[in-house]
């Protein structure tokens, strides 16, 4: 774990947990969340640098790439990894099992409010996944789904009057008329929908 980000001078040194906490699911290797990769010199680094998986090469966590993420959230001290999908504009706090409720302490429980509280067109939502369990977090409050079968969509509410704002999320099929309409911003004076589909697989980058 020596490379260090183009953009960052963050580094992985002593840290493999993305080799253990995500899940991998490709044509070519599958290996479920929380299980420590093969591969991996748990602390040191991917036994396959050279050759190791394609979905390997391409994962960076955003605790690597983003220096204003505090260095609390180092994944080897949390015990969380933290992951963007593009697709879906989702912020993605993937939980060590092992350290089911990490993320409620301070300062993650804060910053993943603050983060659902300002989004930006490239993240729109945040989810906490522990295993395959996911609780979307709100700027207040937060849900508990549970797992998410593949294609499934999880619509995210918020309705704001003159005198309060609420937040909710449902999960609906993607035949659900819903599913298909709800890319977009949240909407003031909603319900607004948002179309979130969880990837099934952030896949490490390497060890
Ligand atoms: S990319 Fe993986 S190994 Fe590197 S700091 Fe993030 S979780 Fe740790
Ligand atoms: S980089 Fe990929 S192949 Fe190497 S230990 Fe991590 S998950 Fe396994």
């Amino acid at each position: 774990m020596s490379e260090t980000a183009a953009v960052s001078t963050r580094s992985c040194t002593g840290c493999t947990e993305c080799c253990h906490i995500l899940p991998i699911a490709e044509p070519d290797v599958e290996k479920p969340a929380n299980v420590t990769c093969v591969n991996c010199i748990v602390g040191v680094g991917c036994g396959i640098y050279e050759a190791r998986y394609h979905v390997c090469h391409r994962f960076m966590c955003r605790w690597v790439l983003d220096e204003t993420i505090g260095p609390a959230w180092r994944p080897v001290d949390s015990h969380i990894v933290l992951t963007h999908d593009s697709d879906t504009a989702t912020l993605v706090a993937q939980v060590d099992a092992a350290y089911p409720n990490t993320w409620r302490q301070s300062p993650f429980i804060d910053d993943l409010r603050a983060w659902a509280a300002s989004p930006t067109p490239e993240c729109q939502r945040v989810v906490v996944k522990v295993g395959d369990d996911v609780t979307i977090i709100f700027p207040i409050g937060e849900k508990f789904i549970g797992p998410l079968l593949p294609g499934q969509t999880l619509l995210v509410y918020k309705i704001q009057t003159n005198f309060w704002t609420v937040y909710d999320a449902k999960v609906v099929d993607p035949a659900d008329p819903r599913a298909t309409n709800a890319i977009g911003r949240p909407r003031v004076a909603g319900p607004g929908a948002l179309r979130l589909d969880l990837p099934e697989s952030a896949g490490p980058r390497r060890g």
